[in-house]
């Protein structure tokens, strides 16, 4: 028997004419908690700083955990026994969701690890509580307060009232530079196309005994794709052996920054999604006659808008694995360019090749206590290609900690940039 009472005692309340919004502050403030502002923060935090995360999804791990991106790229060199390239978070990763079983490894020219979602979800989360970080869900940015060439205090709309952060530093991690675009800087948009981005599924019920090479399915992909409405002609879907599942990439949709088109974009994409699984289910009914969805993710959005930084890097920089004094990321990730409807451009790479993020990448010349870390760096379109993939964003949010630390309340264009390059040893010189 509960002792309370039936209808519990109740009062009124009016919102008063101008609430006043909640104050919060921190050393270092991180915009967006995608896979580069939880590097970021979690970096930060075990640095000693005092962190506060925000993002305006009610939930962390950005596209990562959200839109299940499902697989982690651009981590291990090229070839089958590629080693390692980013370390930090990245090896907490690695070493928790291995022993959990929801990681399975790709080795191939390329390596690609899948990831469980769910499982990577919860271990955002409970990374991010045991370093001790403030987090604010469900919040987006609406104006930045500018005090000459800083940033003193974003001002956020959350569904519970307003919120104000003041911050010595912040991180940009949004993936359409929203923090730099509302502060007033420059910022980069393709000036014709687009480039398209996913939408993800995760089918279940899959018959793994009767599973289709990658070849068979592209081949009949590039048959028979337009016969099903199918916009993308080419894609995959991954395997997680031993699950049942699949991980389904299979189409193109516009991910555009006007907010009633991109309000759109999600049901455009699950048609898109329905129409693959109609493809499977017909063209290989051994393996998937039976599955059926388990999950589609948030819109998958590739490239938006991003920032115009101290340096663009370029396709050139990209295919020559140019080294820079100031390098805080490195890749050996295909140039991966999806500007056409039907398909995309993927450029492979040998397999002694790196290549290098500057810092001079990640930071607006125009103001000093901003970085920049993830798909909103500066670099040209098909350089952003080839390292917006989550291991080079693993290290840029590292980077972006580290430059902020060092920084304090001076600017982030005065730092030892030997000091950071030492910080950063293990994601930009270490070799196995
Ligand atoms: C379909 C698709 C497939 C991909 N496949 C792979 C793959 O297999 N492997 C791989 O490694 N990479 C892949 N990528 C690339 C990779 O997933 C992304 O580039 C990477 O996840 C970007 O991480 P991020 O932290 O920079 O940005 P995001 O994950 O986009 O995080 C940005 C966060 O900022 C928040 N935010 C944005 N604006 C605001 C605002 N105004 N106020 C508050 N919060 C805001 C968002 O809610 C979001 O949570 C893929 C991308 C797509 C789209």
């Amino acid at each position: 028997m509960l002792d309370k009472p039936l209808a519990p005692a109740t009062r009124i309340v009016r919102r008063g004419a101008s609430p006043a919004a909640s104050e919060h502050e921190a050393e270092i403030c991180v915009l967006g908690a995608g896979i580069s502002g939880v590097s970021a923060a979690v970096e930060a935090a075990r640095l000693g700083r005092k962190v506060l995360l925000v993002d305006g999804l009610p939930a962390l791990g950005g596209q990562a955990v959200n839109s299940i991106i499902g697989t982690f790229c651009g981590l291990f060199s090229n070839g089958l026994e590629g080693y390692q390239l980013t370390h930090g978070l990245a090896d907490d990763i690695l070493r928790e969701l291995g022993a959990e079983g929801a990681l399975h490894y790709r080795r191939g020219h390329t390596t690609v690890v899948l990831y469980d979602e769910v499982a990577f979800g919860r271990f955002v989360e409970r990374t991010v509580r045991a370093a001790g970080i403030a987090v604010l869900l469900g919040a987006v940015l609406r104006r930045v307060r500018l005090e000459d060439r800083r940033i003193g205090a974003l001002e956020l709309a959350t569904r519970y009232g307003d919120v104000v952060v003041r911050a010595t530093g912040f991180v940009d991690a949004t993936g359409d530079a929203a923090l730099a675009f509302a502060a007033g800087l420059d910022c980069r948009e393709p000036a014709e196309g687009v480039v398209y981005g996913s939408q993800m599924m995760v089918l279940e019920h899959v018959d793994e005994a009767h599973y289709p090479t990658r070849e068979a399915v592209s081949a009949r992909l590039a048959e028979k794709a337009q016969s099903y409405g199918l916009v993308r002609h080419d894609g995959f879907a991954f395997a997680f052996p031993g699950r049942g599942t699949a991980l389904v990439n299979m189409n193109h949709v516009e991910t555009p920054l006007d907010p009633f088109a991109a309000s759109a974009t999600g049901f455009i994409g699950k048609e898109q999604a329905d129409r693959s699984l109609d493809f499977l289910r017909r063209e290989f009914p051994a393996a998937f006659g039976k599955a059926r969805v388990r999950a589609y993710g948030l819109p998958g959005i590739r490239q938006t808008r991003w920032i115009v930084g101290r340096h663009q890097l370029t396709v050139d920089e990209v295919r020559q694995g140019t080294m820079f004094a100031d390098a805080v990321a490195r890749t050996a990730w295909p140039i991966e360019q999806h500007h056409n409807a039907e398909g995309y451009v993927w450029e492979p790479f040998a397999e002694d090749h790196l290549h290098y993020v500057p810092f001079a990448s990640l930071t607006p010349a125009g103001l000093d206590n901003l970085v920049a870390a993830g798909r909103c760096i500066d670099a040209d379109s098909a350089a952003l290609s080839s390292v917006r993939v989550m291991g080079p964003c693993i290290a840029m949010g590292a980077a972006a900690a580290h430059a902020l630390d060092l920084a304090g309340s001076d600017s982030v264009h005065q730092l030892d940039i030997g000091q950071l390059r030492r910080r950063l040893g293990a994601n930009v010189d270490a070799r196995p």
